[in-house]
């Protein structure tokens, strides 16, 4: 790491990020293994990847020798596990959280199970302020009972979210990605009657629903967006890489074309989260349309050295008013401090070589990071402190 880069992580040491997309952290006390923790440091869904290959990754090689040196233990993962399993959890996670650095945590509470802390529960557990991000598609799944058509649907879909919102949900995510091609279509309301039949009919019969299909999850998508920009909230969409229940090659955020320039969604503000491999298509976007902004989020503690590399291929185009910090971290203490850390070095790292190309700099390199790290979620979210640079 560059002396300016080197400077620019002290000069953020202090100060508190907010983490625009994470997922609620799993209730302790329990007994961590070696599969379940690689398993965060994985989109692999396949049993067999986080027993044999994992371990094989650079990504978790430097995530072990982290933890193992914030737990001044040996740097392996047995010694680590060791450690944090001797641990009195309520403490460790407080301590690691901390040293994280993280004001603030945005939680898409979705991927909750009954493992997972309420909001509630973890703000108190950590000291740390929760705000909730709705999930669309879980909220709609639960809605589908009560509507006897997509009309009606929709029309509960965006009344439950004015609810959400006003109870202090400051957005609202779509994992259309994961049911769909992110390559928006223009509705058709025949093939969104079949698929809204067939999901009621499932529903009916008591049976578990899952939206999928480009006419049902497209529809849902440009109806939620409606409301977010009534509500001047922020649609969160999942795009670039995720666990292989998506097909990569629908997922890139181009497809989102049709929400940006549509006048119809005139002052709609988008965050793109993740999105490598497609992190400079994103970036370009956040170029040219106004409310788009972006994240790198997983790509940082889980693509090793590409992650500074798509950091810097993001300050390419992307404004730095419109970089958001994302640990993505999800489960345990471990992910989020892995995350939070890696994501201040590769900051640092692409500033840092700005500056000493003398193409920024130093102080606006430091106010950039600021931006990044917290002042760009301060402006997109209604936050309860309210807008600050
Ligand atoms: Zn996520």
């Amino acid at each position: 790491m560059g002396a300016s880069a080197t400077a620019l992580l002290d000069d953020w040491r202090t100060m508190p990020a907010i983490d625009h997309h994470c997922h609620p952290l799993r209730r302790w006390p329990f007994e961590l293994s070696a599969v379940e923790l690689r398993g965060a440091f994985t989109e692999a869904l396949d049993a067999q990847m986080a027993e044999h290959h994992v371990v094989n990754t650079v990504a978790y090689q430097d995530a072990i020798r982290r933890i193992a040196a914030e737990l001044r233990c040996d740097a392996t993962e047995s010694a680590v596990l060791a450690q944090r399993n001797a641990a009195d959890p309520a403490e460790y996670a407080k301590r690691l959280m901390a040293r994280s650095t993280t004001g603030m945590m945005l939680v898409d509470n979705g991927f909750a199970t009954t493992e997972s802390f309420p909001l509630s529960e973890q703000e108190m557990a950590l000291g740390i302020t929760q705000r909730e991000i709705v999930r669309l598609e879980t909220l709609a799944e639960s809605l589908i009972h009560d509507a006897s058509d997509p009309h009606e649907w929709f029309d509960a879909v965006r009344a439950a979210l004015r609810v959400r919102i006003a109870r202090g949900a400051v957005g609202v995510k779509t994992i259309c990605a994961y049911r769909a091609s992110l390559r928006l279509e223009p509705v058709d309301t025949d093939a969104l009657g079949v698929a809204f039949g067939s999901l009621r009919s499932r529903a009916e019969r008591d049976q578990s629903i899952r939206l999928a299909g480009n006419a049902i999850c497209h529809a849902l998508v440009f109806e939620a967006a409606k409301e977010c920009q009534e509500l001047g909230v922020p649609l969160q969409v999942h795009c670039g890489f995720g666990d292989p229940d998506e097909d990569l090659a629908n997922a890139s955020p181009l497809g989102l074309r049709p929400l940006l320039i549509d006048s119809a969604y005139r002052g709609l503000r988008i965050a793109l989260l993740h999105c490598y491999p497609y992190h400079r298509e994103a970036a370009y976007l956040c170029s040219v349309f106004s409310g788009v902004h972006m994240d790198l989020s997983l790509t940082i503690p889980f693509a090793a050295l590409e992650g500074p590399r798509a950091m810097r291929e993001a300050l390419g185009l992307c404004p730095t008013s419109k970089l958001l910090y994302a640990s993505d971290a999800t489960r345990y203490p471990e992910v989020y401090l892995v995350a939070a850390t890696l994501h201040r070095e590769a900051l640092a790292d692409a500033l840092g070589e700005l500056v000493e190309r003398r193409v920024m700099s130093r102080s606006a390199a430091v106010d950039a990071g600021r931006q990044v790290l917290a002042g760009n979620a301060r402006r997109l979210y209604p936050l309860p402190n309210g807008p600050r640079q």
